[in-house]
Parts: structure tokens; sequence; C-alpha cells
């Protein structure tokens, strides 16, 4: 989608600065994604003036954090990709609390944490993305989410155009899944941390570091595991299980070190993923009589 140079010029007044004809392909892990205009955000205080503009000029647009979790279609895409404030992402921390923006990349406010002997995060180290991507998706990993530690969330409201603070406690958090509006948009968060010593946090970090790099496809392109794992069981184990291991759809292959990773193993197109998902989930509903939900998000045009 093109902004218009009118459109371009009311954002420029913002302190918003557009990039047009971005592939999407550039900002995601998958390697994947058509092409539109981006707006960089220079200023948390002015999103609600740049939503209001986009209403009003009937401009759709979505959030990109880290882009570690989208599979995001080809070709041009119908909305316009904003992005939260990158540059020097605030973070600071007093006694238990520690206050970190949503631009901040998760591995980065773990460290960040732990050299102020805050633990609690260490499961996170190796999430790749944004903490507000991460509030958004409840990440999680090796038995630690962000949630339980999330005391207030600033964001800014579609439903009222405000920014508003809310507690934790008046979030739900759940495998995945957050309470959030799908058009809320994390800007702050302030967790609460037990205290650790550094050593100690070191010591889990590299313990979690290793499981990934035991398991895990990292030096491939992917958006960690495709489908969410169907309770009290692995969709990675059921994958594998039929065999699904190195299974491709043109570059889209089920990776042959962890199955619920799909990778983009060349040139994938997000058709050829999507065809990919359907199906192994096809294959693993027959086998298994269970209907595999997507953790990717999906973004269709
Ligand atoms: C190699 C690899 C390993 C992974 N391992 C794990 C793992 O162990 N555990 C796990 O949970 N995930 C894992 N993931 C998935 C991914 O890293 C997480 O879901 C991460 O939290 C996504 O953050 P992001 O900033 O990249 O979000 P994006 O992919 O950019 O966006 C994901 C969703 O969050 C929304 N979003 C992003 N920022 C904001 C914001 N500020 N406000 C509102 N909405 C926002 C987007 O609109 C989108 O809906 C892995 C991914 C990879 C590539």
């Amino acid at each position: 989608m093109r902004i218009s140079d009118k459109a371009a010029a009311r954002l420029k007044e913002l302190g918003a600065a557009v990039r047009p004809g971005v592939s999407m392909s550039e900002q995601t892990s998958l390697g994947i994604g058509g092409t539109t205009d981006e707006i960089l955000l220079a200023r948390y205080d002015t999103i609600p003036q740049v939503m209001r503009l986009l209403a009003d000029e009937h401009i759709p647009h979505r959030f990109l954090g880290g882009g570690t979790n989208v599979l995001i279609a080809d070709g041009e895409l119908p909305w316009v990709m904003l992005h939260l404030p990158a540059a020097r992402p605030g973070w600071r921390i007093e006694g238990h609390a520690a206050y970190v923006d949503a631009s901040a990349d998760l591995g980065g406010m773990v460290t960040f944490c732990a050299k102020h002997d805050l633990g609690g995060m260490e499961g996170l180290i190796g999430v790749p993305g944004s903490v507000g991507g991460a509030l958004r998706m409840n990440a999680g990993a090796y038995g630690t989410q962000i949630g339980p530690h999330v005391k207030e969330v600033e964001l800014y409201r579609a439903a009222t155009g405000e920014i508003e603070t809310l507690r934790g406690s008046d979030i739900r958090f759940d495998y995945r899944h957050t309470s959030f509006a799908p058009d809320d948009v994390m800007l702050r968060v302030k967790l609460e941390l037990p205290s650790k010593p550094f050593k100690e946090i070191l010591a889990g970090i590299k313990v979690c570091n290793e499981k990934r790099r035991a398991s895990q496809p990292l030096n491939q392109k992917s958006a960690g595991c495709i489908f969410k794992n169907p309770p009290g069981g692995s969709a990675g184990r059921m994958i594998d299980e039929l065999g699904l291991k190195g299974h491709r759809v043109g570059d889209a292959m089920v990776s042959d070190r962890h199955a619920n990773f799909f990778v983009n193993a060349g040139h994938a197109s997000c058709s050829d993923m999507l065809k990919l998902i359907d199906d192994v989930r096809g294959r693993v509903r027959a086998a298994n009589g269970i209907e595999l939900e997507n953790e990717v998000i999906v973004w269709r045009n």
C-alpha cells in the first residue's frame, strides 16, 4: 500500500518517517512477505495523533515488532506497516521493578535485568523479537512466561484513542494468547522480578541457550514453532512421528531438526508456507484426530 504525499507530509509533521516500498521478506525472521510502505514512529506520545491521521485517511495498518512470529502475504500488501520508535529504547530499574520500552530487544532486556541481579526470566533468553511482541504473544520457554512478571502495561488503546495504563492483574496471559484487544499497541511495561545473584542467572541462561542450540534450527529462517501444542501433547512430536521432518512444499520445509519449526530453505513464498501448514495440519488431524492451532500469526492480503 502506498501512502499519499499529503499523508506523508502530515506524518512528517508528527515526527514519523515514511519508508516507501519495503519488502517484508527483509523484516521477518522467515524471510517471507510482500511489499508495503512503512511508518517509523519517532515518539510514543504522538501515537494517538498518528492513529487518528491513519483513520482519517483510511489507511489500514499493522504493527510489527521484531517480525519473528509472523507469516506475511506475498505481493503488494493492503496495509502499511508501523514500527515503534526503535532508537535507544528506554529501560531502567527501581528496586525489584524493571521499566522497559516495548521496542526493546527481549533478550537484551533479560540480560539488562540480570546485571541488576533480577532474575526469573532466564527461559526467555533465546526468544528473539521485541518486548512488545513478547507481551502480545505471552512469549515463553523452558517453564517461563513473561505474563506472570507483568505489573503494568502502558498502551495505546484503539477503543478510546488514548494512551492508558493497565494493571497486570487486569490482563489475561494464557498460553501464547493475551486479552489485549487486537488493535491495542503495547508501549512500555513494568515488570516485577525476584532478586537473584547475577552468576546464578547467568548459569540458568547458559542451560537454556544450550537446550535451544541442541534442538532448534537456529541458523535457518523460521518463525519458531508454527503450531501451539495441544493440551497435554506436543505438536512437534506428532509431526515427527508421521515422518514429516524434511517434508516440503517448494522451499517451505519442515525442519529436519525440530518438527514444529517450518523453515524457509531458499525462496519460499507465503503461499508455499501456507500450503505446507495446511498439509501438515491435515495429516495430524487424520492420524491423531487433533486440529493443530497456529502459533505463528498469519497476515493474509
Ligand atoms: C528461532 C526462533 C525461536 C523462537 N522461540 C520461541 C520460544 O521459545 N517461545 C516463544 O514464545 N516464541 C518463540 N519464538 C516466536 C517469537 O520470537 C515470539 O513470539 C516473539 O515474542 C515475537 O516478538 P516480535 O517482536 O518478533 O513480534 P512480531 O513477530 O513482530 O509480531 C507478533 C505479533 O505481536 C504484535 N506486536 C508486536 N509488537 C507489538 C506492540 N508493541 N504492540 C502490540 N502488538 C505488537 C504484532 O502485531 C503481531 O500480531 C521464536 C521465534 C524464532 C524465530
